[in-house]
């Protein structure tokens, strides 16, 4: 059976897209993906999402619009998908063995975070060096962790470290923070976190069993190199669009992101459409991705009453 519609990835822009599709009775197939939620599932408290004037939490807030999509008869299934071919229609998704074919997809995969890309990192992630303090902070109890990075993220892993560590420092390849105001004035305001400035992490030291006993740093500006004494390793320092999958299928810029047209979802396939941070590496923002979800789904709608 060909679907109307399969949203592929189910951030704020994904569950978006299948709330406005199941209204418009396009039943709506969903493929979660690996992280089901997106990337508000890793976040503590959402502060600046409408409608929420005392905060909520990011699971919470996903699973909100998970159940608002579902109550419209939007399908969730908590699948990846392994593989697309958009060259003819109707498009063909697949899950592992299983195909899916559809006369339109909406694309929400959202991106990841980026890394050092040092073997040590790879060696260590998951045993002192992590990317999500939400996820790993609670195993840093009284540690001295740093954090890599000097934008909205590195503040906002470093706020929410202090809740359990020592100390932290964070490491920034500038000497200026890329970071909003009101990010940098907390973090510049708190005890907890001092700033090492024009400095960038070349290797990192501990193994497997003990986990990270420190880093060389390398001072940008010199080049001199130096050891720094820490316990922990987070890393902020920004994110990769996840479209692998769509690779010589859409149009990407230079970094990976999908081009959409003209201000809208469309991407350079018709009737295949692009919606949150796998196509937006400037606002990146719950409330911009579900945006854009609905105007994939509007979007998707009228491709298909042009196609009937
Ligand atoms: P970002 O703004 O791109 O910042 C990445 C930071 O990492 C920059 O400071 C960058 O240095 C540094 N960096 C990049 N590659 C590096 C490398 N290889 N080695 C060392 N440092 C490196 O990414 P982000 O902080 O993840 O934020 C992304 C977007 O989400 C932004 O629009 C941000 O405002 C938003 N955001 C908002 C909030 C909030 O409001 N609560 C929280 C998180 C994120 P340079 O500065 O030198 O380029």
């Amino acid at each position: 059976m060909t679907q109307k519609v399969i949203i592929i990835g189910s951030g704020p822009a994904g569950l978006t897209a299948a709330i406005y599709c199941a209204r418009a009775n396009m039943k709506p197939i969903i493929f979660e993906g690996s992280q089901p939620g997106g990337q508000l599932t890793i976040t503590t408290d959402v502060e600046n999402y409408p409608g929420f004037p005392d905060g909520v939490m990011g699971p919470e807030l996903m699973d909100l619009f998970r159940n608002q999509a579902c109550r419209f008869g939007a399908q969730c299934h908590f699948k990846e998908v392994t593989k697309v071919d958009f060259s003819g229609k109707p498009f063909k998704v697949w899950v592992g063995d299983d195909l899916f074919e559809s006369e339109s997809v909406i694309i929400s995969t959202g991106a990841s975070a980026r890394l050092l890309g040092i073997d040590s990192e790879s060696k260590l992630m998951g045993h002192g060096v992590s990317a999500c303090a939400t996820c790993d902070g609670f195993f840093f109890k009284d540690k001295h962790a740093i954090v890599v990075g000097g934008g909205d993220s590195a503040m906002e892993e470093a706020l929410f470290l202090t809740k359990f560590v020592s100390q932290v420092s964070v490491i920034h390849r500038r000497d200026e923070l890329r970071a909003s105001k009101i990010m940098r004035d907390r973090a510049t305001e708190n005890p907890k976190i001092e700033f090492v400035w024009n400095a960038v992490v070349e290797e990192i030291h501990g193994n497997v069993e003990d986990g990270v006993s420190g880093v060389t740093l390398k001072d940008t500006i010199n080049g001199e190199e130096r050891d720094f004494v820490c316990e922990g390793v987070f890393l902020a320092i920004g994110h990769t669009p996840n479209t692998s999958l769509f690779a010589d299928q859409l149009e990407t810029d230079d970094n990976g992101y999908l081009v959409t047209r003209n201000g809208s979802s469309h991407t350079s396939t018709d009737g295949v459409f692009a919606a949150g941070d796998v196509q937006d590496h400037i606002y990146r923002q719950a409330i911009t991705a579900a945006g854009t979800g609905c105007m994939a789904a509007i979007d998707a709608e009228r491709f298909l009453e042009s196609q009937h």
